[in-house]
């Protein structure tokens, strides 16, 4: 089978782990700030904040920025369900804006248009969190002007997007945003098993992140009022949890990001082989923003409606039985059984649940041989 996305990990990772299993750590050590400041360099951000995932990261964030019952979170229809599970998880309300049926990520023009409504409710958002879905940035500086103007907070989901650029400037650099927040999840661009982290130029928000993160204690006196001698002294100010990364993720996620670049190249490549590719065939292409230079997690087609009656199943079935194992991505969040039961309906987020009807992820990962591409890109140029 050819996934449609894995690891790509080399001796150097796996020396790199070994290393850390015969220190003094296991659980987070010297590796993990190592590591933060590796990500945050590469980012051109101040401060990186590491945890165990992407998830971990997006409820930290929520959490720092004082999400809680009685706030409205908003993010993308088109995502993974944690996207907008942090917010729940704080007890807010979580709503949704519709997609670019050319992006797939979150519409300005729609997220304006939601707002106008809900300030004339009174119901407007604390945090907004548009997702850079497959690895191509949102329209930021649109995004980041209307939270300027309605007072919101901007999260940006990365969790796709790490060694992106967006107007050419790394993602994460949180230029237009309060937080970004990447995951290492093994399908992603760089993994460390499991593992995210959340960044910010903020140095309170970080602190709050770092407390969040590990029970809600401090250990020095943030603002150094009190006494914290003895050194076994420690405090709990917020209700934290453990969401600590362990070194041996770090040690590996460390080791990995020396390839980011290579990665991410290779992702480019393989994109643009397949764009070259299916020119003819009856499918839409990913079309690509030029202000963003994608990172590549995905590579979504869809069948063109307008050029063939074939629906996406057949493709679907017809690939996985040539063992290709295409995906879906994503089921939009809204038409879940969990969100419908708090009452969101078919139909309310009409872009996203067209996208999702036609969409396909073909297999993309650095460590795709051209080989296996060349199985991909016959077995959809045999079935037209
Ligand atoms: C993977 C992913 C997450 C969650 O990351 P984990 O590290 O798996 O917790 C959040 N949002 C999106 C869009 C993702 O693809």
């Amino acid at each position: 089978m050819i996934p449609y996305g894995r690891q790509s990990i080399e001796q150097s990772d796996i020396d790199a782990v070994v290393a850390t299993l015969r220190s003094d750590f296991l659980t987070q050590g010297p590796v993990v700030p190592i590591f933060e400041d590796a990500v945050a360099t590469l980012c051109n951000v101040e401060y990186g904040v590491a945890v165990n995932s992407g998830t971990s990261a997006l409820h930290i964030a929520c959490l720092a920025l004082g999400l809680t019952s009685g706030d409205w979170l908003w993010t993308s229809p088109n995502s993974f369900v944690a996207s907008a599970n942090c917010g729940l998880y704080c007890g807010a309300k979580v709503d949704f804006v519709d997609i670019d049926s050319r992006t797939y990520n979150m519409s300005p023009q729609a997220l304006e248009a939601k707002l106008v409504q809900a300030k004339e409710k009174n119901c407007l958002p604390k945090i907004v969190i548009p997702v850079h879905f497959s690895g191509q940035a949102c329209d930021m500086e649109a995004i980041s002007k209307l939270a300027l103007e309605y007072d919101f907070n901007v999260v940006e989901d990365a969790t796709h997007a790490i060694g992106g650029k967006y107007q050419g400037y790394p993602i994460g650099d949180c230029r237009y945003s309060d937080i970004t927040v990447f995951s290492f999840h093994p399908v992603k661009i760089v993994t460390t098993g499991e593992g995210g982290m959340a960044l910010t130029n903020d140095q309170e928000l970080a602190n709050k992140m770092a407390r969040f993160r590990s029970h809600g204690i401090v250990r020095t006196a943030e603002g150094g009022q009190q006494d914290f001698s003895p050194t076994w002294y420690y405090e709990q100010i917020d209700l934290g949890l453990n969401y600590r990364m362990t070194e041996i993720a770090a040690a590996l996620g460390l080791s990995q990001l020396k390839r980011l670049k290579q990665f991410v190249d290779r992702r480019r490549e393989i994109s643009t082989n397949y764009n070259k590719a299916f020119a003819n065939l009856p499918l839409i292409l990913p079309w690509q923003n030029p202000e963003s230079a994608s990172a590549w997690h995905l590579y979504v087609i869809q069948l063109d409606s307008s050029k063939t009656t074939i629906d996406r199943v057949t493709l679907f079935n017809q690939l996985r039985s040539s063992k290709i194992a295409v995906n879906v991505h994503y089921i939009p969040i809204h038409t879940q059984p969990y969100y419908k039961a708090l009452g969101f309906k078919l139909g309310s987020f009409p872009e996203a649940e067209e996208y999702y009807s036609r969409a396909l992820s073909l297999p993309i990962y650095a460590s795709l041989s051209d080989e296996n591409q060349e199985k991909v890109i016959l077995g959809l140029s045999d079935f037209f």
